[in-house]
């Protein structure tokens, strides 16, 4: 292993959902949904796979598909992007992370993290030869300090990399918090990339793409998935919107990385970003009565539930019920109580801040949600 990747393990998600298989646990950890996104999604990817459309793609992704994104940032945002020049594909969010900051970082470069971060990102950073640069999000509201913020700016900083609605703390950035950050992007000429795959999945308060802010489209790469939104996170389909010169730039790192995307997906989704409204206002309320009958379980069995405005995990304080240690009490879980949760501390570079918190995912039905409170009243 490489100098670089030292230290960085095995990732969190592997490590407990082996934990929630080897002990036939409710799995209540990796973010996943136990169901499928829409059948005629699904048809439509079946069909593109017997209609033969079965080789490579364009590398930047299946015409219709890039066209069905932009007109979704219409639709949404009143963003406009250029399907062919503006709009790129990749195999999951997380592959558009790691092309982008491989395409914009050079060695020793700096960039900015909020913690807790997915845990990708202070890897892809690094990979990148890039350092990442950390603020903290306080719990118990997840709020930065800008003071903390403004004090990591050097003259190496490179870009902002920001999570709207935020995993795993379920917080969605105020409008004012994303004025603040924009105005240090314009101030000290930096690069937004903003990754907004919980986009559809908001509680409280409404997304808002930092892009949406006075100059800031032309420095923002914006990064979704379809996996969340469409409930097939195992299709691996992502995607950047950024100015020409941005795509440009991360293109030619993605042509080396993946090249494209499994084409009958492209196909399937190219008709999900389509969908109507009904298909995102009902996503997002069935998402919030398995946000309200989760935080509702938990708070009953004393935990300290830090209740989230987006995206589909809860955060919650164990100190209420006697313990201490994140990761102790993730491992104990699967064996001893027949559920898996996240410890939240591998998200933090300075893991403290994270010890006393444990996230349960609620991207799940009911019968698995009660099933997990159930077992969890036999907490020893
Ligand atoms: N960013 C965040 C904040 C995520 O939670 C995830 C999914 N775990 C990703 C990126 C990765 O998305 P994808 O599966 O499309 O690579
Ligand atoms: N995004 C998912 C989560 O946060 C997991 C993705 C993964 O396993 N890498 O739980």
């Amino acid at each position: 292993l490489t100098a670089r990747l030292q230290g960085f393990g095995t990732t969190i998600f592997t490590e407990m959902t082996r934990l929630a298989i080897q002990f036939g646990a409710v799995n209540l950890g990796q973010g996943f949904p136990n169901f499928d996104g829409p059948d005629f999604i699904k048809e439509a990817a079946i069909a593109a796979i017997r209609a033969g459309a079965n080789q490579y793609s364009r590398m930047s992704g299946l015409p219709e598909l890039n066209r069905a994104i932009a007109a979704h940032q219409q639709r949404f945002y009143d963003l406009s992007y250029d399907p062919d020049s503006e709009v790129t594909v990749y195999s999951g969010a997380t592959e558009a992370i790691c092309a982008t900051l491989q395409a914009l970082c050079d060695t020793g470069d700096e960039v900015v993290l909020f913690e807790p971060f997915y845990d990708s990102y202070r890897a892809s950073v690094t990979m990148a030869g890039a350092v990442p640069k950390v603020v903290t999000l306080h719990a118990p509201d997840f709020a930065y300090r800008p003071e903390e913020l403004e004090a990591v700016i050097t003259p190496k900083t490179r870009a902002i990399l920001l999570n709207t609605p935020h995993n795993p703390t379920g917080k969605v950035f105020t409008r004012s918090e994303l004025e603040h950050i924009a105005s240090l992007c314009q101030r000290f000429d930096l690069i937004a990339i903003t990754d907004e795959v919980y986009e559809h999945l908001v509680y409280e308060g409404s997304h808002v793409p930092l892009a949406t802010l006075p100059g800031m489209r032309e420095r923002t790469v914006l990064i979704s998935s379809s996996g969340k939104t469409f409930s097939f996170t195992g299709w691996k389909v992502g995607h950047t919107c950024a100015p020409p010169a941005l795509s440009a730039a991360i293109r030619c790192a993605h042509q080396f990385v993946t090249f494209c995307t499994a084409t009958p997906f492209q196909h399937a989704l190219a008709k999900a970003f389509v969908a109507d409204d009904a298909f995102f206002t009902g996503l997002v309320a069935e998402y919030r009565a398995r946000r309200d009958r989760l935080c509702h379980g938990l708070r009953e069995l004393g935990f300290g539930v830090l209740a989230p405005a987006g995206a589909y995990f809860v955060m919650t304080d164990i100190r209420p019920l006697g313990y201490a240690d994140d990761v102790e009490f993730c491992r104990m879980l699967p064996e001893q109580v027949g559920v898996a949760a996240i410890p939240p501390s591998s998200f933090y570079e300075r893991p403290a801040n994270g010890r006393h918190l444990v996230r349960w995912a609620f991207c799940k039905t009911d019968d698995v949600l009660d099933e997990g409170l159930r077992r969890l009243q036999k907490l020893p």
